[in-house]
């Protein structure tokens, strides 16, 4: 067992704060990677304050894993110390059910191992997240990181990436597609970014006018203010997609009017409270509400592989571990440009 420095809530609500735990010796498949980088997610928020279910405390957020890798077991054969290695939202899954075999480790019927806030295949050994020294993860749910100019603004793209790149490939979404990236943070970033290179037309939708100059920087060709009625009346009916990914509760019905006959409206945002949507906003239209979880381990690294080849990075604000009480105030308020990420250099 190896001691590993760390930022943890000590319980549901709580701040932030220095702790120790172990971390287990690599077994002959795992990788032990020193991590460099972590992302700070909205979901992290939503689980620190148990805003989603019960959470297992003391709890060490971070599924935007980036570093280098110190210790390999001795049957692995995808990487060697030194190479650089990404981890996401998943350390493991049952790998025997329909969804693991079919490479949707995220749907695993037995229950996936989460990388924070869950537990290890054995059920009984808690794991703990990204804002930490040090992690071991088995080397199938570790991703090869091929950019190496910009480690800390690759980090986001394990989970901030993939959870927009998936249901943008899932959707085919791309050329002549009309596309509202509903929440300009985090997520929503990446969307307009990958929307952008898949070919579609982006128009980013936001509560925040202040964003507009910064969207369009972003790839949107767009900017709808979600809180001028006359700008949402004259969208109605207008786009193939929209992916929402909005932190809080919001009026569904508004954002579907918005949405052509025979459009998706794809939730990826996860507010803590149950949606309300009048029937109407779907049947008047043929429409779909979909919803879509991160992705699966090769689709990750997939989308990796595809921001290397197309140098895409998230837009980032890097900060010390110490910051992340502040970060996470900042968030709740929509101040964030457009991902904070911890520097684990400031740990020790
Ligand atoms: P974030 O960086 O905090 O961004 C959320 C954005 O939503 C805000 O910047 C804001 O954008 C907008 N917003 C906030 N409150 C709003 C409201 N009441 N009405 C309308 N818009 C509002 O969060 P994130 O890290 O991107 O995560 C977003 C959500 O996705 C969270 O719920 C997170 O848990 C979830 N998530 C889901 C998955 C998945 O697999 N499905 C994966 C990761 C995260 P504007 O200022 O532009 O309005
Ligand atoms: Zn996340
Ligand atoms: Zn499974």
């Amino acid at each position: 067992m190896t001691k590993t420095l760390a930022y943890a809530a000590p319980e549901a609500g709580r701040h932030l704060g220095k702790w120790s735990f172990e971390r287990r010796e690599p077994g002959p498949h795992d990788v032990q990677i020193d991590i460099k980088f972590c992302g700070v997610c909205h979901s992290d928020i939503h689980q620190v304050r148990d805003e989603w279910s019960k959470g297992i405390f003391p709890m060490v957020p971070g599924h935007e894993i980036v570093g280098i890798v110190s210790k390999v077991g001795s049957a692995v054969t995808k990487f060697k110390p030194g190479d650089f290695a990404g981890v996401g939202c998943l350390v493991d899954s049952c790998r025997t059910c329909p969804s693991c075999k079919s490479g949707l480790e995220q749907f695993c019927e037995n229950g996936n191992s989460g990388t924070y806030n869950s537990y290890e295949q054995d059920k009984i050994t808690p794991t703990y997240g990204g804002y930490s020294k040090m992690i071991v993860v088995h080397e199938d749910f570790t991703l090869r990181v091929l950019e190496k100019n910009n480690l800390a603004a690759v980090a986001p793209l394990l989970c901030a990436g993939i959870t927009t790149y998936s249901p943008l490939r899932h959707w085919k979404v791309g050329k002549g597609h009309k596309l509202g990236v509903v929440g300009l943070g985090g997520l929503g970033h990446m969307a307009v970014k990958l929307g952008a290179s898949f070919g579609a037309e982006v128009t980013m939708i936001s509560t925040s006018p202040s964003k507009e100059a910064d969207a369009r920087k972003l790839g949107a060709q767009y900017f709808l203010n979600s809180k001028d009625a006359e700008q949402i009346k004259g969208a109605k009916r207008h786009f193939d997609f929209i992916i929402d990914t909005v932190s809080a509760s919001h009026d569904y019905d508004m954002y579907l009017g918005m949405v052509k006959p025979d459009g998706v409206m794809i939730c990826v945002g996860g507010p803590p409270e149950p949606i309300s949507v009048k029937g109407f906003s779907l049947i008047g239209g043929r429409k779909s509400l979909a919803g879509s979880l991160i992705g699966g381990i090769a689709e990750t690294q997939e989308m990796l592989d595809y921001c290397f080849d197309h140098q895409i990075v998230s837009d980032i604000e890097l900060i010390p571990i110490n910051y992340i009480n502040e970060a996470y105030e900042r968030m709740l308020k929509g101040d964030v440009k457009y991902r904070f990420v911890i520097d684990l250099a400031t740990l020790s």
